[in-house]
Order: structure tokens, then C-alpha cells, then sequence
């Protein structure tokens, strides 16, 4: 597993998410028509703060439940594999939830493993950002663009 792509970019409480409404809405509306949870990555940059979303992509959920997901690992490397030929890096993941969209004890988990910006889209059509700072979960501002 590639992981250079987000082990080096100091994601931090102060960082704000900016990403564009289409992308924000294509999440969103495929949240809201699925029984699972679906997920995938944020491709973008990391500068001044920001993590700036240029590029989202869905990964099946292998686990095909409506109350975790896991990414299937080759969908995984090949999404990395490809941003990062195109000089974009992992700035975040998503995923949904059929209820609230707050982290679960099991994506806090997933947070330590994975310290990027976590987007999570609500079943109401909401969404939320969050990141891990010195083991707290901290809530970010998304920024539409
Ligand atoms: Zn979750």
C-alpha cells in the first residue's frame, strides 16, 4: 500500500475543506439513493490550510453495509496510483451515513490509520468534515467553490 500520498501534509483543526458544489452534490445524491454506505477519496492539494478537492472518487464498499464501509484495496491503489500520476494527492476520504453524519467509534478507528480529512454525508442531505488532532476528532469548515 502507497501511503507517502497523506503521511506528510499535517492535516490540522485549522484547515478548512474546499470543494466544489458538484462534487459536493454528486456525493450527496448518491448517498441518498443508496442502502449502503458508499465511500472513496478526495483528490486535490494541501496548501495554506486548505485541502483543496480537484477530484473525488467513488471506491465500492466491500463491505456492502449500511453501517460501515470498508474501500476494496485494489480500487484503492489503482485511485491513488492514477492522482498521483496526475501530481493530485489524498486530501481526504468520504463516505455516507444512513443516519447523522458524526464519525462512528469504527471511522475514529479509521481516522488514526487514514489522518486526512474525513467528509461524511448525513441521510438528511447534510454533510460534515472532520479531522483527527492529537486524538480528538475536530469539526472543519467546507468551503463550496
Ligand atoms: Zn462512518
Amino acid at each position: 500500500m502507497n501511503r507517502k500520498a497523506y503521511q506528510n501534509h499535517g492535516v490540522s483543526a485549522f484547515m478548512e475543506l474546499v470543494i466544489r458544489n458538484e462534487h459536493l452534490n454528486e456525493i450527496l445524491e448518491k448517498a441518498g439513493k443508496s442502502s449502503v454506505e458508499i465511500c472513496g477519496f478526495l483528490f486535490g492539494r494541501i496548501t495554506d490550510g486548505k485541502a483543496i478537492v480537484e477530484e473525488i472518487r467513488f471506491i465500492p464498499n466491500r463491505l456492502n453495509s449500511p453501517s460501515a464501509f470498508e474501500m476494496e484495496p485494489l480500487e484503492m491503489v489503482r485511485a491513488i496510483d492514477e492522482a498521483e500520476e496526475r501530481g493530485l494527492e489524498v486530501v481526504g476520504i468520504f463516505h455516507s451515513h444512513l443516519c447523522a453524519p458524526v464519525p462512528s467509534l469504527r471511522d475514529l478507528k479509521g481516522m488514526r490509520l487514514w489522518p486526512v480529512v474525513w467528509l461524511i454525508a448525513g441521510s438528511d442531505g447534510s454533510c460534515r468534515a472532520f479531522v483527527l488532532e492529537e486524538g480528538k476528532i475536530r469539526e472543519i469548515k467546507i468551503r463550496l467553490k
